[in-house]
């Protein structure tokens, strides 16, 4: 018998979901699961039954669930110095400013919170280049994002992205941002005008079904930039800090861009965000342009100094480049095998996206029954997003665990 179906029994509600149901304020649509505990790949719900975590808390937990090295640094610092402000200095962000500057190239970081503000302090910067390209405030202030983009749910992450169910009932949003075709050069160009600050774009963009730029995309975007003295800023707030067997996505492409923004894995399940911009722009920001009290604490920045740690001593992106193709490979196999239910495979590393020819809810929750958490995304994509410490043999599980319900056809809406 699976161990993951629910008995009739078991199906009452449980002291955590009435709880919920009473006092948690209701904007997301939730898994009917409760999860309890964590270790490595996987998660144990609140009945004991364990999951395989394709998951990684949306791209969150790269070394997966109480990594030794990451909880003895978590440990240690929480009983050394948890929280000072940025009104000092602590040795853990210069440390980790460091170590991120030596990444991403010459130039400066600024730590936050989340994706969402690294990308608010992003837009921020975009208008400190218009203002010194014109010395005027509030003449160059435009932004061109892509359509089908997703840079968060703050005001100006949800200007930039460009999608109905994000904006709608928000507005009016922040002014002056447009939003060209993602790989089509010509869109782009033609929406640069003399009061352009920034093309802002996710690397790849993932919450839209793991959508890459192409590196000939890129650096056209690049050469543009280049041309109308405008920031090239990259969103890697999902695809960065190693999900795709790169520290950062852009180096799988020969583009430099002048700011980049980070989150998620970087802090390993630990909230931090961190914006690098280049030598050229890291000056625009200057005593009292920009804060925030909790970013970039002590505690946050030895979460992300362990997963540096680990990321750059133990090949793991090596690993995760070769496991992510063969993990894509099988993908494909299956995808020949079920051609009815799947249209195709795509991604790089740790980011895979399943195509399916129908609304992958249900498929979701059926995987979620046989004991594989995935996510979706845009465009009727499964998005499996293993930690990336995840071994083969865990990969090769989930395949197997994907092909049983699969071949069970349990993939429409009647399941
Ligand atoms: N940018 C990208 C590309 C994201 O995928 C996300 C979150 O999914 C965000 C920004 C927002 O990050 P956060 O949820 O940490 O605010």
């Amino acid at each position: 018998m699976n161990p993951h179906a629910l008995s009739p029994s078991s199906q009452s509600k449980s002291a955590t979901e009435s709880i919920y149901d009473q006092y948690i304020i209701k904007n997301y649509g939730r898994a009917e699961l409760t999860l309890a505990r964590g270790e490595g790949t996987y998660v144990w719900d609140d009945r004991s039954r364990r999951y395989l975590d394709f998951t990684s808390g949306i791209a969150v937990t790269a070394l997966g669930h109480g990594h030794p090295h990451w909880v003895e640094a978590v440990r240690r610092q929480a009983g050394e110095l948890v929280h000072v402000s940025n009104l000092f200095r602590n040795p853990l962000q210069a440390e980790l400013a460091k170590r991120l500057t030596q990444k991403a190239g010459p130039g400066r970081v600024l730590f936050c919170n989340s994706g969402a503000e690294a990308n608010e302090t992003l837009i921020k910067l975009a208008r400190l280049h218009g203002l010194r390209k014109t010395g005027e405030e509030g003449k160059c202030i435009g932004v061109i994002c892509a359509a089908d983009a997703f840079h968060g749910r703050t005001f100006g992450g949800m200007s930039a992205t460009p999608q109905e169910k994000i904006q709608k009932g928000f507005r009016p949003l922040l002014s002056g941002f447009s939003f060209g075709k993602l790989n089509e050069l010509e869109s782009f160009e033609r929406l640069i005008g003399s009061d352009t600050a920034a093309i802002f774009l996710e690397t790849i963009q993932v919450e839209s079904g793991i959508i890459p730029c192409s590196p000939e995309f890129l650096v056209g975007i690049r050469q543009l930039c280049d041309k109308h003295d405008l920031l090239l800023i990259l969103d890697e707030v999902q695809c960065g800090v190693g999900r795709t067997g790169r520290f950062f996505a852009f180096e799988h492409s020969p583009v430099r861009p002048d700011a980049i923004g980070m989150a998620k894995g970087l802090g390993g399940g630990f909230p931090i965000g961190a914006v690098w911009a280049s030598e050229k722009v890291a000056d625009l920001f200057t005593p009292g342009s920009h804060g925030t009290t909790f970013g970039g604490t002590p505690l946050a920045c030895a979460a992300a100094l362990a997963v540096l740690d680990i990321l750059d001593k133990e090949g793991v992106l090596e690993r995760v480049r070769g496991n992510g193709s063969h993990l894509l490979a099988q993908l494909n196999d299956l995808c020949r095998k079920y051609p009815d239910q799947l249209a195709g495979a795509r991604g790089l590393g740790y980011m895979v996206g399943l195509q399916m020819r129908s609304d992958p809810a249900s498929f979701i929750t059926s995987l979620r029954k046989s004991g594989l958490l995935v996510l979706s995304a845009g465009g009727n994509v499964v998005r499996l997003l293993p930690p990336l410490v995840a071994i083969r043999a865990e990969l090769d599980e989930a395949v197997g665990l994907i092909d049983g319900v699969l071949k069970g056809g349990r993939t429409n809406n009647a399941s």
